[in-house]
């Protein structure tokens, strides 16, 4: 039976802490250099570009576009025979080409996915207190 509570769920744990707690809030946070200001992800305690130490999390648009994307056939996990078959996508946000989040596309069927097409984030209960950060399909207004 495919529910909420018995699909996986983040550990926000260590450097992630606050993107999860971000999430939980409706807010799509990056971690980024407080020296050089650059973005990283995945969040981690030490700056690949110039060593520091030092970082700070930024609300970041949470615009961004598709820039690649599998359909799943075959459940990974038991919680997701029901799902399939399904997307992961892989979503580049618009602050920094490096920021590429692993992620599902909602409100779109798989067979309408395209490379490049253009996204905002949107945030799903997983379970009460676990929102997780998924994307929809921008249309042209
Ligand atoms: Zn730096």
């Amino acid at each position: 039976m495919d529910t909420r509570s018995n699909f996986p769920r983040p550990i926000p744990e260590f450097d992630a802490r606050e993107f999860w707690a971000g999430c939980n809030r409706g807010e799509l946070l990056m971690q980024r250099c407080a020296s050089c200001k650059k973005f990283r992800w995945l969040p981690q305690p030490m700056c690949p570009s110039c060593n520091s130490l030092e970082s700070e999390w930024t609300k970041v648009s949470g615009q961004g576009t598709v820039y690649s994307y599998t359909i799943i056939t075959h459940p990974v996990h038991p919680a997701a025979a029901s799902r399939v078959p399904y997307n992961v996508a892989q979503v580049q946000l618009d602050e920094d080409p490096q920021l590429i989040l692993i992620t599902n596309l909602v409100g779109v069927s798989n067979e309408d996915i395209r490379i490049g097409m253009r996204v905002q984030v949107t945030f799903e209960e997983h379970s009460p207190g676990v929102m997780l950060p998924k994307f929809e399909r921008v249309t042209s207004s």
